[in-house]
């Protein structure tokens, strides 16, 4: 996904570990256009900018696609970061540089590396010969960020399904990282986790987790508490490195479902802009430069059939760099 805001602010993220559990409220980003779909994102935000690399999450739906007219992103560029399309229900078409054509599908992992650039394009389609409900798209969007030595690497595309597994009173589907004796085979460029959760009605599901680890807990549906706090619909907890196990409690009477998210804290200083990382305002013109050029950085998408040829970049701020506090 492109990020949907109209005059994106450059930021420049350098968190430090925080402390204990904090709930991290998401805001509702602008719509880019007509069609554009809502999204409620939690990251980057003034209290903090990552957990671990994990430094964008969009969260959206569900939506009828019928009456929204769902996703229809037109080619647009990447640089310096991985996008992790994960979908609750629904049906996108991803198509990239590389020349890869994909249907992004419910509880499989779609993991697209940007590295020195790429470009690709998104569109929710409805299909006609499946029996699940490709209508109504609800996912999520996010992106990872590539540490210095490996932000420069070739474009890639990995796509995984990860087996459902049963645990006490839940299930998880673990597609990158380790968690519950289970390890995702897909590689990533600094320590992570990233598995959706679905725990029973009145169930407390206890994980053992990496102490080296930050942790976000991206409530989706149901009413969850993480470590005794009560979480809301798109609402992402903060857990500080040194927790050990992690407990979540459904208290409600529906199942109820979650995204936790992980990785070591990640020290580089970064400037994002749109859907852009790099790390100086210098780069970063450079990167909108070559899109508005269709210089060969990003390469091309074949079969797109929207509207627009390409999305062209917001124009860049006028402030240059907004300097983000650091938590506590
Ligand atoms: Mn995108």
């Amino acid at each position: 996904m492109s990020n949907t805001e109209t005059d994106p602010a450059e930021l420049l993220c350098r968190d430090r570990p925080g402390e204990g559990v904090t709930v991290l409220t998401p805001r509702e980003v602008p719509l880019g256009g007509p069609r554009a779909i809502r999204v409620r994102r939690t990251l980057p935000q003034r209290q903090r900018s990552l957990i671990g690399a994990w430094c964008f999450a969009d969260h959206y739906g569900p939506q009828d696609v019928s009456e929204s007219g769902g996703m229809d992103v037109a080619p647009h560029p990447h640089t310096g970061l991985q996008t992790a399309s994960w979908l609750f229900s629904g049906e996108i078409e991803h198509r990239d540089s590389i020349g890869t054509r994909a249907t992004v599908r419910p509880g499989e992992l779609n993991l697209m590396t940007a590295g020195h650039g790429i470009a690709h394009s998104e569109v929710s389609t409805v299909s006609t010969v499946s029996t699940s409900d490709t209508a109504t798209l609800h996912g999520v969007q996010l992106w990872i960020a590539l540490p210095d030595e490996h932000r420069d690497t070739a474009r890639d595309f990995r796509h995984y399904a990860p087996p459902l597994l049963g645990l006490p009173g839940a299930t998880a589907r673990v597609f990158l990282g380790s968690l519950a004796g289970t390890t995702s085979p897909v590689p990533a460029f600094t320590p992570l986790l990233g598995a959706e959760l679905t725990i029973e009605p009145g169930a407390t599901l206890s994980l053992d987790v990496d102490p080296a680890f930050e942790h976000g807990v991206l409530q989706d549906v149901g009413s969850v508490t993480v470590a005794g706090t009560a979480l809301d619909t798109g609402e992402l907890a903060y857990l500080a490195p040194g927790t050990e196990r992690l407990e979540l409690a459904n208290h409600g009477d529906v199942p109820a479902r979650v995204l936790l998210l992980g990785g070591t804290p990640f020290t580089e200083e970064l400037v994002m802009w749109w859907n852009f990382v790099g790390r100086s305002h210098e780069e970063i013109a450079e990167y909108r430069e070559a899109w508005q050029a269709q210089a060969d950085r990003y390469g091309r998408v074949e079969g797109y059939q929207g509207a627009t040829a390409w999305l062209p970049a917001p124009a860049l701020p006028q402030v240059r760099i907004k300097p983000r506090r650091n938590p506590a």
